[in-house]
């Protein structure tokens, strides 16, 4: 997919899901690191990873092109754009857009951490990943009930 390609689909989006034109520019930016895509309040413009078409394909992308549309419109209308804005929330919930600007996997600033702990039930042999570390005689066995040994992976 190239510029002209994602310029035709951010209207398309924008027209189908919010029925108000796109009349900025999109574009592909792959210095984008940790975000999907990011809206620029001064140009108006929209700039989309295309890493995040390789990581995630087509559907992932269509919803952060929806959660910077969001941005975009809310915006361009004056109202509340920003993450924490009523507006936003209710918009993005509304046109099922990407809640945040999603990361990309394998990029340093990504927020998921690694699975270090194991809690095993002594009754039932049940295991649970956990990624970090707990007291697990505060809890019991979600299957059986039964008590927990947390074991380092
Ligand atoms: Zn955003
Ligand atoms: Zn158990």
């Amino acid at each position: 997919m190239d510029n002209d390609e994602l310029q035709a689909w951010v209207e398309e989006i924008s027209l189908t899901h919010f029925g108000i034109p796109f009349r900025h520019c999109a574009k592909f930016n792959s210095r984008l690191r940790t975000t999907g895509g990011r809206y620029f309040m001064k140009s108006h413009d929209i700039d989309i990873n295309p890493h995040q078409l390789t990581a995630f394909g087509k559907e992932e992308v269509e919803k952060i092109i929806k959660h910077e549309l969001c941005h975009y419109h809310l915006h361009l209308a004056g109202k509340g754009h920003r993450h924490r804005d009523q507006d936003f929330k209710v918009l993005l919930k509304r046109v099922k857009g990407s809640r945040y600007c999603q990361s990309i996997p394998g990029s340093t600033a990504r927020r998921t951490l690694p699975y270090r702990y194991k809690l095993i039930c002594t009754s039932c042999g049940m295991e649970y990943l956990r990624k970090r570390q707990m007291d697990p005689k505060r809890y019991r066995c979600g299957k059986c009930a039964g008590s927990l040994k947390l074991i380092n992976l």
